[in-house]
């Protein structure tokens, strides 16, 4: 018998988060389903071997009836929307894309849950993102971004995004619906995609180390991120639609650190103290604006949600150049 008879779906199951919180919601005993999109979508084949509790729901977030075929089959108690463009970089070749699948998506997904939840029950949780925040000097709360933090968002992705944050408070205040907005600062782990910058580094140490690789290219090395655990942010998640009353939360450490910082932790790993003749600048990987520092504030999420992050940020870089010494993963 399992915990709960609870029912979730889940877009954006083929990606970091979804994986992680597939996880965590099995293991509560929830039914879990996930979107997927496109035919021949080399993911299906992963997901399904590495999920195989998952139902999986052929939709996209650009096509409004195929979500509400999803919400009629997989029938939900909580929707969880992690489904985006979700590289920055990307976003700058792609901000149409973006904007149909970051921003509308969002739309989309609320419209087909209004349309087929005649109750009013489904509790719904859209991923919003520090990317919001943009990280300009003047912008900067001293300690770190919270709640009531000004936006100013510094690419396609982040401005695709306030429409998702922003639509959903407007429908939780004009139809009552239990919308939540997580603000989540970068978390990152085992799980993530090698087009990130710490996985990217993690996955390139490991190679190094394993001799298939001599060196790595990266843009810009000074921009600081609030870095944590993606397993310890899916638990924020889902604590976030157990509260009484939907509210937006910010998952953050509280920490900041440069990518410069990472390398020499993780080169740290494999006994190198001196990366540098190791990583070559390329400025294919800068981008046209960016975000120069992002500290996250979580007592919020502290306080209402008892939330706590585990890992702390030497534990997250080690965790990910553990994993890749064991793990292939391509060279990018
Ligand atoms: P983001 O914070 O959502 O943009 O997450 P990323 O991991 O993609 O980037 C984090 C920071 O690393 C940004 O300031 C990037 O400009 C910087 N960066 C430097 N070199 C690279 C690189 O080669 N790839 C990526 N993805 N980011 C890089």
């Amino acid at each position: 018998m399992s915990a709960t008879s609870k029912r979730a779906l889940i877009t954006g199951i083929t990606g970091q988060d979804g994986g992680h919180l597939a996880a965590l919601l099995h293991g509560k005993g929830y039914e879990v389903f996930g979107i997927i999109r496109g035919q021949h979508n080399p993911r299906r084949l992963i997901t399904q071997q590495e999920f195989p509790y998952v139902t999986l729901i052929d939709a996209d977030l650009t096509d409004s009836s195929s979500l509400v075929r999803a919400m009629q089959v997989a029938k939900p108690d909580e929707v969880y929307n992690l489904a985006a463009i979700s590289h920055v970089g990307y976003s700058f070749k792609n901000p149409q894309l973006t904007a149909d699948v970051t921003a509308k998506g969002v739309l989309n997904m609320l419209e087909a849950i209004r349309l087929t939840d005649k109750g009013g029950n489904v509790r719904f949780y859209q991923a919003s993102t520090s990317e919001m925040y943009g990280g300009l000097e003047y912008n900067r709360p001293e300690k770190g971004y919270d709640e009531q933090s000004t936006f100013h968002p510094r690419s396609p992705y982040g401005v695709a995004k306030m429409y998702g944050h922003w639509i959903t408070q407007n429908y939780r205040e004009s139809y009552d619906m239990y919308n939540v907005s997580g603000i989540l600062f970068n978390h990152e782990g085992e799980r993530r995609g090698v087009e990130f910058v710490t996985r990217k580094i993690s996955n390139a140490v490991a190679r190094i180390k394993l001799g298939k690789q001599d060196h790595i290219e990266l843009g810009d090395l000074w921009p600081k991120r609030d870095w944590g655990y993606a397993g310890d942010y899916v638990e924020g998640m889902w604590r976030m639609l157990q509260q009484d009353k939907p509210d937006n939360y910010v998952l953050a450490t509280g920490e900041t650190h440069s990518i410069e910082e990472f390398l020499t932790l993780a080169f740290a790993e494999i006994g190198i103290t001196d990366w540098k003749p190791y990583v070559k600048q390329n400025p294919a990987f800068m981008r046209p604006a960016e975000v120069d520092l992002l500290l996250g504030n979580p007592e919020k999420a502290e306080r209402e949600l008892g939330w706590e992050r585990k890992v702390d940020f030497p534990g997250l870089v080690k965790l990910m150049v553990t994993h890749d010494l064991t793990v292939e993963e391509t060279k990018i």
